[in-house]
C-alpha cells in the first residue's frame, strides 16, 4: 500500500453519518498507515454538513464546535449556530441547565434501579443549547460541585505540532481558561 493512501471523503462522510458499512469500518481499522490529511478531510466533511460559514478548528461533540469567528474570536459554536461564547470559556456556563435532585426525578433516566445516583450525594445536570434545545452534555456530580469544564484544548499546539498547520493567530493567550470571568461577572 502507498505510503500516501488518502482515505475518500466519501467515506468519513460515511463514518459521520453513522452509514459506513462493517467491510468498510474494518478495513479503515487495519490500514497500514493512518492517513495524513485525514483530519482536514475530516472538518472538510463537517464543515459541508453546518449551515454558517464559520471555520471549524475542532469538533467538542456530536453538535459543538470550536470555531474561528470573522473578527478573529475563537468561540464554541452549536450546530444551530448559536454561539457560546469564547472557548476558552466552559460553554457549560451558557447552557440552559436542568438538574435531577430527587431519586424520583433521577429514576426517569436511570435503568436498573440499582444504577440510579444517590440522592442527596450527587445530582445529575443536563447542558442544553438554550436556541436549539440539542443535549450537549450531561454530569453526574456531588451537589454543589462546580460545573465541570471538559475540554479546554491546546489547539494552536495541536494545529502546530500535531498537524504540522500552525495557526495565523497562534498566542500564548489563547491556552487559558477564562472561565472565572464569567462566574465573576455574576457576582458583580
Ligand atoms: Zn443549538
Amino acid at each position: 500500500m502507498s505510503e500516501e493512501f488518502e482515505v475518500s471523503k466519501e467515506l468519513i462522510k460515511q463514518l459521520v453519518d453513522g452509514t459506513i458499512d462493517d467491510d468498510n469500518a474494518e478495513r479503515l481499522l487495519k490500514l497500514p498507515r493512518k492517513d495524513k490529511n485525514r483530519f482536514f478531510n475530516y472538518i472538510e466533511v463537517l464543515q459541508e454538513k453546518v449551515s454558517w460559514n464559520d471555520k471549524i478548528l475542532l469538533r467538542l461533540g456530536d453538535k459543538l464546535y470550536v470555531v474561528a469567528k470573522p473578527g478573529g474570536a475563537r468561540e464554541t459554536q452549536c450546530e444551530c449556530g448559536y454561539s457560546f461564547g469564547d472557548y476558552r470559556t466552559n460553554w457549560k456556563l451558557g447552557c440552559k441547565i436542568r438538574t435531577r435532585k430527587t431519586l424520583e426525578e433521577m429514576s426517569r433516566v436511570y435503568t436498573p434501579a440499582p444504577a440510579v445516583p444517590e440522592p442527596g450525594w450527587q445530582e445529575i445536570r443536563e447542558f442544553f443549547c438554550p436556541n436549539c434545545g440539542t443535549q450537549h452534555a450531561v454530569e453526574v456530580v456531588a451537589p454543589g460541585y462546580p460545573i465541570v469544564f471538559e475540554m479546554l484544548p491546546d489547539i494552536d499546539t495541536f494545529y502546530r505540532d500535531y498537524l504540522d498547520s500552525p495557526l495565523d493567530d497562534e498566542s500564548k493567550d489563547w491556552y487559558q481558561d477564562q472561565s472565572q470571568k464569567k462566574t465573576a461577572s455574576w457576582a458583580q
